[in-house]
């Protein structure tokens, strides 16, 4: 009783002061306090099992992470325009992991930024102006970013030189990667009917709100090679996918065997410090400080770089692509069993630890059914597990633990949901 007054204190004096664009999560939200690990803590001591943040992706708090970050802010915090070896040393190390024509970093500090430099940059390449997407993607929040990022959309259409493939309707094409080159292809040819021309098409490769499509991988391969062939450019959104998560290796892309010609980053990057990072041919980045140059006073101070390579070391040490790997190999098979006793799971989908798991209604022939995975997201919370939502439809569980998850808590994980599922049926 007390705690619910606590909260909705909190929440009154949230709503008074903070802009209507924050919005908290859960019916009764919560209130924590301290992390580590794959857990989260609430003021009250209540443990949670974290399925949800992607940010602190070698686990909350990592003490080796937040030394680095410590020392080197009482050590020197400065931006990039005095020499100091913290900034080649990373990004030398960065650009060893990504394929050779990608020969330079610039670093930010937020995922938007990133996708922002990169939409500048294709525009300015190409001398075009359309971009594809998917439909319910998301890049970011300024202004350019967010006319690419349908999901952000509440009322209104996107502009007309951004070309939206229904990647939702992938799963169900015999030939996935035939289908979405002919969507590229049909997308190019209306931005060119329009008169905008396409730039690039720009994609998470791992389509974590559109609802996680990662199969088969190398699909997105021939619609890529077709674009680059004709001189337009491939941006691959590596703020999901990137830095192991998918459990096949660092970046996602690769899971599709092609070479980006930008390649933006950020959330997990830093574990949480904020940092981010776009890479790209020199020539491009060249041709772009031509004409406009960038500064960004932030972006690659000597704490971001502290922060960057402790996660680099932690990636390697504790072998999390490996774990990813395991643990995601484990969970989806686990998931697809669970798919084949409770027939309001609909389909399982994922690579490494980003997996979806769509819910139906059976008695309504099978439909996304959004208010039961709220109720599910609602009920696994009260249980101590947290977990959220994507999909174009909102019926898509987004299953996407911190990389260090364990056996034995995925086990918990995987019980709590079967529970949770079975809790509110009907
Ligand atoms: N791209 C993708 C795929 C994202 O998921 C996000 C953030 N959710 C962004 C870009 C934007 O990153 P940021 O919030 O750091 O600006």
């Amino acid at each position: 009783q007390q705690t619910d007054e606590r909260i909705r204190a909190l929440v009154r004096k949230r709503l008074e002061t903070v802009g209507p664009t924050s919005m908290l999560f859960y019916e009764e939200p919560l209130h924590i306090v301290r992390g580590e690990g794959v857990w989260l803590f609430d003021d009250q001591g209540q443990r949670y099992l974290d399925v949800y943040n992607n940010v602190p992706s070698v686990g909350h708090c990592h003490p080796r992470v937040v030394q680095a970050v410590a020392e080197q802010m009482g050590t020197l915090n400065v931006h990039t325009r005095y020499l100091h070896e913290g900034i080649h040393r990373y990004s030398e190390r960065l650009l060893a992991t990504l394929p050779p024509p990608l020969n330079r970093l610039v670093m930010m500090c937020t995922g938007s930024e990133s996708n922002d430099m990169a939409l500048r940059l294709a525009r300015q390449w190409t001398g075009q102006q359309g971009i594809i997407v998917t439909e319910a993607a998301y890049h970011g929040n300024t202004s350019a970013v967010t006319e690419v990022s349908p999901s952000s959309f509440k009322k209104g259409t996107l502009p007309e030189h951004v070309h939206v493939i229904p990647i939702s309707l992938m799963p169900e094409q015999a030939d996935p990667s035939a289908w979405f080159a002919d969507q590229v292809r049909a997308g190019v040819a209306r931005l060119d009917a329009l008169g905008y021309g396409c730039a690039a098409l720009l994609v998470d490769s791992i389509f974590s709100s559109d609802g996680i499509f990662a199969d088969p991988p190398g699909f997105l391969k021939p619609a890529v090679e077709w674009l680059q062939a004709r001189g337009m450019l491939f941006i691959a959104d590596e703020v999901q996918p990137g830095f192991g998560r998918t459990g096949h290796s660092m970046w996602g892309f690769e899971r599709h065997q092609i070479t980006p010609d930008v390649v933006t980053m950020g959330k997990p990057m830093g574990n949480g410090f904020p940092m981010s990072g776009l890479a790209a041919r020199e020539e491009l980045l060249a041709a772009l400080n031509d004409d406009v140059g960038y500064f960004n006073t932030f972006g690659g101070s000597t704490v971001a770089v502290a922060a960057g390579m402790a996660v680099l070391d932690v990636l390697a040490e504790e072998a999390l692509i490996a774990n990813a790997r395991q643990q995601g190999d484990y969970l989806k098979q686990q998931l697809e069993g669970l798919q084949s006793t409770l027939e309001e799971v609909a389909a399982v989908r994922g690579a490494g630890l980003f997996i979806g798991l769509d819910l139906c209604n059976p008695a309504r022939d099978g439909a996304p059914d959004a208010g039961r995975t709220t109720a599910v997201i609602n009920d696994l919370k009260r249980n101590g597990v947290l977990i959220g939502a994507a999909g174009k439809s909102g019926s898509t569980l987004k299953i996407r633990p911190p990389l260090c998850i364990a056996r034995a808590e995925a086990d918990l994980f995987l019980d709590r949901l079967e529970q949770s599922i079975r809790a509110t049926a009907g």
